[in-house]
């Protein structure tokens, strides 16, 4: 059994989350591989890490006073290295750094050394090898992930057990280069794919995925089980547990990730997984919900038409439905504007909806119908008048529009009616 873990931020903000994270990846023999983000907050007013370096580049570049800010970055990561009593010589690489800051370097390096001293403290304090993400981690020059090369190259230089930082790599040039925020779980699906893992495991500050935005809905509870067909219908609806990279190496590779916190290592999370039988599964309620949308209706105008005219003036749809010669797309109310004028040009009818939730509602039972009955009947005696169903986009799936300021109290009425 092989497992690679990836720890958030928040899992390393100080030594005491090292030690946390330490005692977790020694619980369990298959984890042989970690992939870490850099130091998070520690409370809700401190600054991430990343954020300070992202901060002092930008003083930097505009001739600001930067070196005050290194110095916060600085203390942190040897607090954390003095805290842990690592023979690690933290303080004269940090000083190399700073030199090498004050000559001139690019953004994604600076930016990425959260997460280098993250990899160096947590393989020093577990004796792993660390393995910098800049030795196999490799971009195209159109900066997508280069995985044949990426794969083969962390094949041969991972020598069980590892750890390696997230977030960035090189191009082929040589030079560092990151993906975009939140890009370390990328990084480890990566990993977990090149080495081709039994599980991967992400650790973070939930205990997996929840049934249902904990901001409307405090007591949701973690979906035990998904498939990443299903955890993608839920994603274009507006979950974000995980960078939108993510899914795709795990997936193409036939890879379970399992969705844990670092909090509550011996709960199971949230399990997800190319396919699940129907024993396997329980209950697996949850919904999904992104507000401020306007959904567009094109009849007559010519397959394709909607989408194409609202490529025309970039925007993006969270997704289209067709039938019977009519169009529909859901956009943000914000780019209504530029939508409604490219569709002004196309032939046929156009009607527009403003001012509407989406509510995504996964369902698991045998008799997805009486589902979907039952919780259509519960949003009717909340007082919630459903605008549109969009779509089935399975059995299990169904996908309502509402209007915008009722959003809370369908959850509410649509979360109650799946606990029953
Ligand atoms: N440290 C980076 C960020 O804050 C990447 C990550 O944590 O995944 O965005």
């Amino acid at each position: 059994m092989l497992s690679i873990s990836k720890f958030g931020g928040s899992s390393l903000a100080d030594s005491a989350g090292f030690r946390r994270v330490q005692a977790i990846l020694e619980a369990d023999p298959a984890r042989r591989g970690a992939v870490v983000s850099a130091p998070g907050r520690r409370t809700k007013e401190d600054e991430k890490i990343t954020d300070l370096l992202y901060y002092c580049y930008d003083l930097r570049r505009r001739g600001g006073d930067w070196r005050e800010v290194f110095a916060a970055f600085a203390d942190r990561v040897a607090a954390i290295v003095r805290d842990l009593a690592l023979a690690y010589d933290v303080r004269d690489e940090l000083a190399r750094l700073e030199s090498e800051v004050s000559r001139g370097v690019t953004q994604d390096y600076l930016v990425s050394r959260g997460e280098y001293f993250s990899a160096r403290i947590l393989a020093s304090l577990l004796g792993w090898q660390f393995l910098d993400s800049a030795a196999w981690l490799r971009f195209t020059p159109d900066g997508s992930v280069d995985t044949v090369r990426s794969y083969g190259t962390l094949r041969k230089l991972a020598a069980l057990p590892f750890v390696t930082p997230g977030f960035y790599g090189r191009d082929a040039g040589g030079n560092i280069r990151t993906f975009t925020r939140g890009g370390s779980d990328i990084s480890g699906a990566l990993a977990a794919a090149a080495l081709d893992a039994d599980l991967y495991e992400n650790f973070t500050d939930v205990p997996g995925l929840l049934e249902a935005d904990p901001a409307l809905v405090p007591d949701a509870a973690p979906v035990r089980n998904l498939t990443y067909a299903e955890l993608g219908e839920l994603c274009r609806v507006g979950t974000q547990v995980l960078h939108e990279g993510t899914v795709k190496p795990l997936r193409d590779s036939g890879i379970p990730m399992r969705i844990r916190s670092t909090w509550q290592p011996d709960d199971p999370g949230t399990l997800i997984a190319p396919t699940l039988s129907a024993v396997q599964r329980r209950t697996a309620l949850c919904l999904a919900v992104r507000r401020g949308r306007a959904l567009l209706s094109l009849s007559n105008g010519g397959s394709g038409a909607l989408e194409a005219a609202l490529s025309a003036v970039r925007v993006a749809p969270d997704f289209t439905t067709a039938a019977f010669g009519r169009e529909t797309a859901s956009i943000p109310s914000d780019a209504l504007h530029n939508a409604v004028d490219a569709l002004a040009a196309q032939k046929g009818e156009y009607t527009v909806r403003d001012d509407l939730a989406l509510i995504a509602v996964l369902f698991d039972r045998t008799q997805p119908g009486a589902d979907a009955a039952k919780l259509l009947s519960a949003l009717r005696e909340s007082g919630v008048a459903v605008e549109t169903i969009l779509r089935p986009f399975d059995s299990r799936t169904l996908l309502l529009a509402v209007p915008d300021g009722d959003a809370p109290r369908a959850v509410h009425a649509l979360h109650k009616a799946m606990q029953g």
